[in-house]
């Protein structure tokens, strides 16, 4: 039986730790096999303040995770498979086994979204990825393409060239959702080029994998063809929810709502992070609001005694 389960671990789940176990609250943290979340996949962080150089996404997990690890937040690197919120306390399941918690605060993130075109899933974690970070290793002096227009796939695009021979930015409109430093980064790199009013209708392969990108302008549905080996795609990410099972309201795309400060529709079940956050979506946003998650189960916790 626990005070607070914290399901989830990137910034905003890390925070909640440090702060709920600096209120000796004794939290239990289910961080996921892939612990750490969204920004594992990141190379530098550059607008986390405090950092003047910078600081990669994998190196701040950890040191946020050490800090509310020293406070005595304790880490069980799975997954949950199943809540059940419908009475107090309140049950998780990990691996089938049970566990009971008073209050539980909700940090599971947000997943990539792939474009779903064809020849996609057969190309899935060969030639296309959604994690530059991760894949572009695989890809020196080859020709990748990036889908998307906002921050993520300007900052795909630019880590590419430092392995890609030429890097294709593909975006369906000319305005872009990405902050002006980043796009101009990229804009102005000389590896990168820009293809504005374009989706890709589907991928084209042979046996040694990725061939390249069947290209549609969708203001005369003209096509062309565009090689490449490697492509990513960066066209945003959906809430990490599903395990929750419609007990916690949501809205149409699964980003849990909050209905009192921090506290979601469950009484004592609140949330923080991405899995709410459908406008900023930033680490220090979500540190933040784990911050405020953390303060508020606290509060509940002591008005129910
Ligand atoms: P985003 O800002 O929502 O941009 C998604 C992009 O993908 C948009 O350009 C969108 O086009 C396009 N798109 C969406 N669905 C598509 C589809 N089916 N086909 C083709 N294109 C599609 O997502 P994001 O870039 O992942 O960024 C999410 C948040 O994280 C933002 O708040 C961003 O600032 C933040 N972020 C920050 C950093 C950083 O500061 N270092 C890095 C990465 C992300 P439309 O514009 O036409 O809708």
């Amino acid at each position: 039986m626990r005070n607070v389960i914290i399901i989830g671990s990137g910034p905003a789940g890390y925070t909640a730790g440090l702060y709920s176990a600096r209120a000796l609250l004794k939290p239990l943290m289910f961080a996921g096999y892939m612990s750490g979340g969204q920004l594992m996949l990141t190379s530098d962080i550059e607008n986390f303040p405090g950092y003047p150089n910078g600081i990669g996404g994998p190196e701040m997990m950890l040191e946020l995770r050490e800090q509310a690890e020293r406070f005595g937040l304790e880490v069980q690197d799975k997954n949950v498979e199943r809540v059940d919120f419908s009475e107090r306390p309140y049950r998780v399941w990990v691996e089938g086994r049970e566990f009971r918690s008073e209050s539980i605060i909700i940090c599971t993130g947000a997943e990539s979204i792939w474009l779903g075109v064809e020849g996609e899933d057969a190309q899935k974690g060969r030639g296309i990825s959604t994690c530059a970070t991760c894949d572009g290793a695989f890809f020196r002096d080859e020709e990748v393409i990036v889908v998307g227009g906002g921050d993520s796939a300007m900052e795909e695009a630019t880590f590419l060239t430092r392995f890609a021979k030429k890097v294709t930015i593909v975006h369906r409109r000319d305005v872009f959702r990405a902050s002006k430093v980043m796009y101009e980064r990229a804009v102005n790199h000389p590896k990168i080029e820009i293809k504005t009013h374009r989706i890709v209708k589907s991928w084209l392969s042979d046996d040694n994998g990725l061939t390249g990108a069947v290209l549609e302008d969708p203001r005369d549905n003209s096509t062309e063809t565009v090689e490449c080996t490697g492509a990513f795609i960066a066209i945003g990410h959906k809430p990490i929810t599903n395990f929750l099972e419609s007990q916690v309201e949501t809205d149409d795309n699964g980003y849990i709502l909050h209905k009192k400060n921090t506290m979601t529709s469950v009484e004592g079940v609140f949330a923080a992070g991405d899995v709410v956050d459908t406008r900023y979506r930033q680490a220090i946003t979500a540190a933040g609001m784990g911050c405020q998650a953390a303060i508020d189960a606290e509060k509940w916790l002591e008005d129910q005694h």
